[in-house]
């Protein structure tokens, strides 16, 4: 059994912000217009132990937009309502192995989705969600569990919302090939609006460190004490998340970082080790596969410097 002190914690951290502030690279997205005008300059890391401590560096007030992100919640939210079993059968859990957006990987598996955590699964979920038929119910029920998740709730960015609504071709092209292989459980606008407005909800790292916190708590919010999902969805979402989290990059970065992490084109990345601790960042600039370059830099030298990591094979506590 190794043990770390939440001092250690706290001064990697600070080490792993000071560190990667001033990185340069990558760009901000602008295939959503919306996103390219973010100040490229923001920059937040955010850690929650399990018993609700918490860290928080830079501009971790910031309202982001969670974009693909929100998949992890929504992925929860279908498994609590309709069961892990379905989510595996009607969507499924492989890596595409191909950006986010792929319609070629829809053709190459048509017979189902592949996973929740890219957009073709993404869409299929929010169809999922229930009560079928009813926008606004199902509009608040994925709310809700994002709120549970990070013990405070999620503000919509309607000008996010509305940038992204006016340019989802792809998407639209994607919700359209999946109700043609009777991939969608619901209306498919109204399964693709759902989708589109969850991405633009916008979150601080502090918001999505908890969620992480959540997450590696197995389900029970580290900050509010409430228990958000059962304990046996943990190592399911945690599967999701290692197999294609940083979509045609997550080996690269299970075999550098050895964190499981879920990034979104707004620029945050939430990480979990479970057990251990949740850890987001946020800074617009990505790199080619739609992944933050200095949250990918941070979350490393963070788990580097405490020698974090699912594969180590070590026990490890976190003690005063
Ligand atoms: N809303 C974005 C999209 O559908 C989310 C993509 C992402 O964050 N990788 O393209």
């Amino acid at each position: 059994m190794k043990t770390i002190t939440k001092q250690q914690i706290k001064q990697a951290a600070q080490q792993a912000y000071d560190d990667v502030k001033g990185l340069s690279g990558g760009k901000n997205a602008d295939y959503i217009p919306f996103l390219a005008d973010i100040d490229p300059a923001l920059f937040a890391l955010s850690v929650v132990l399990p018993d609700g401590d918490r860290i928080d560096l830079g501009d971790h007030e910031y309202r982001f937009g969670i974009e693909s992100v929100s998949k992890v919640p929504t992925a929860l939210l279908v498994m609590k309502q309709s069961g892990s079993q379905a989510l595996l059968d009607k969507i499924g859990a492989d890596a595409t192995g191909l950006p986010f957006n792929s319609i070629f990987a829809i053709l190459l598996e048509n017979d189902h989705p592949s996973t929740p955590l890219v957009n073709a699964g993404a869409i299929t979920a929010c169809s999922m969600v229930t009560p079928t038929g009813d926008s606004s119910a199902k509009w608040k029920a994925i709310v809700d569990n994002i709120t549970d998740l990070c013990g405070s709730a999620p503000v919509l960015l309607d000008q996010l919302y509305k940038s992204e609504s006016a340019t989802n071709y792809n998407n639209r092209s994607i919700t359209w090939l999946l109700r043609n292989y009777n991939r969608i459980y619901d209306d498919p606008d109204m399964s693709l609006d759902l989708y589109t407005r969850q991405c633009s909800l916008g979150v601080t790292s502090s918001q999505l460190a908890a969620m992480a916190g959540t997450i590696a708590n197995a389900g029970v919010n580290p900050v509010t004490g409430k228990q958000v999902f059962d304990a046996a969805m943990m190592p399911q979402i945690v599967s999701l998340i290692a197999t294609v989290g940083f979509y045609e990059h997550t080996g690269d970065w299970l075999y550098t970082a050895g964190i499981p992490a879920k990034s979104g084109v707004g620029g945050g990345i939430l990480g979990v080790l479970p057990g251990l601790l949740g850890i987001a960042a946020f800074a617009p600039p990505l790199d080619s596969a739609g992944n933050s370059v200095k949250g990918q830099a941070a979350v490393k030298s963070f788990v580097r410097q405490l020698g974090l990591g699912v594969f180590n094979g070590e026990n490890i506590r976190i003690v005063d």
